[in-house]
């Protein structure tokens, strides 16, 4: 977490102490306000399409649980899903009755956008992928998903957890009609954060999953009435220091500059996974033609959970990706578990080269 994150939510947590919740958010108000125009700019969105939710999973949730989908009608995935969307679609589509259609992948490990165009018929409502999978550093053709969903029509909704913060992510450039994101990741903001993006011309096709009286007015005894834009997607209670510690986070990767951020990310990746793939016995699991922060890999003869150990006596934190959380991914591809290493803009060549050394230890 950069320091004017970390400051800010101490800014206001103090001011909590000091002198209350409600006094602490009048404080904030011009910090809260700025929350919606730094990530207009960040995603080049219009202020009022940017809704703050408490996280990326939930922010993707409140969108898809208001869609309209009946019984015939069909959802395109990937198996690069993240596997909460894909619990939510199976959960959905048990209670509505519409099928779920996998797209395949074509020979770079990506979604097929050609195919993605041939499975597209008329009771096709929803393509609902994912950017950056949680378990690799594939990066999906987001855009050209875009081109063709607007082709034919459908609602687009895209999972850009993993991409925003360290790819300069366009949502007119994509053309997705929705997209959620999270604090703590590659923005490096706040636990307990997320937001969500949708577009104007689509929000009244979403109907909101929950309401409360700040995304609702109560207009007459029987009657209600949603807020303008994307507000609606919010709740009345949320965390305060943590929407203004993600505005700081924001602000902090729009100075660095995202394109900036994208070339160094990608840069000191491929140096790592060509670094690992030097070493006897590891091998690199990333699909895909663009490659992004994320290093997945695995020893012979070294669980990555012993992996994962010992990296951390080196003071090395690394995580593990494991099947049950990407079972349409690892499942055909036979891996059970996965190391796996994220890099950022302030790593350096010097960390890279002691990460290897630590790995070959391993
Ligand atoms: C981490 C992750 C999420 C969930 O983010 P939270 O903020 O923890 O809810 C969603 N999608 C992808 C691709 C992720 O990697």
């Amino acid at each position: 977490m950069p320091t004017p994150v970390f400051s800010a939510l101490q800014r206001v947590l103090r001011d909590e102490n000091e002198v209350g919740g409600y006094e602490a958010e009048r404080r904030a108000q011009g910090d809260l306000q700025a929350f919606y125009t730094e990530f207009a700019g960040l995603l080049n969105a219009d202020p009022d399409e940017i809704a703050f939710v408490e996280n990326a999973t939930r922010a993707w949730d409140m969108a898809f649980y208001g869609l309209h989908l009946e019984p015939g009608d069909r959802v395109i995935t990937h198996g690069s899903e993240y596997a909460s969307n894909y619990l939510a679609l199976l959960q959905q589509s048990r209670r509505l009755g519409f099928e779920i259609d996998l797209v395949p992948s074509d020979e770079f490990g990506q979604i097929d956008v050609d195919a993605l165009d041939g499975m597209i018929g008329p009771k096709t409502k929803l393509v609902a992928i994912t950017h950056v999978p949680t378990q690799g550093g594939l990066v999906n053709p987001a855009a050209e998903v875009g081109k063709i969903a607007r082709k034919h029509g459908i609602l687009y909704l895209l999972d850009a957890c993993q991409s925003v913060g360290q790819i300069n992510v366009d949502v007119a450039e994509i053309g997705c009609d929705i997209l959620s994101g999270t604090g703590r990741k590659f923005l490096r903001g706040p636990r307990g954060t997320g937001f969500l993006y949708v577009r104007k011309g689509i929000i009244d096709q979403i109907d909101p999953p929950f309401i409360d009286l700040l995304s609702a007015n109560w207009t007459e005894a029987n009657n209600f009435a949603f807020v303008d834009g994307a507000k609606r997607f919010e709740n009345w209670e949320s965390y305060v220091a943590g929407r203004v510690g993600l505005m700081e986070a924001v602000r902090y990767a729009r100075k660095i500059g995202l394109s900036n951020i994208e070339t160094r990310v990608a840069m000191l990746a491929q140096d790592l996974r060509d670094a690992l793939e030097g070493i006897k016995g590891v091998s690199v699991h990333d699909l895909g033609q663009q490659k992004c922060g994320i290093v997945t890999f695995t020893k012979a003869g070294a669980e990555p959970a012993a992996v994962e150990e010992r990296l951390r006596a080196d003071g090395i934190n690394v995580s593990v990706s494991a099947m049950p959380y990407a079972r349409l991914d690892l499942e055909p591809r036979g891996l059970m578990s996965m190391t796996r290493a994220s890099v950022h803009y302030f790593n350096t060549q010097d960390e890279i080269a002691r990460f290897v050394e630590a790995v070959k230890r391993a």
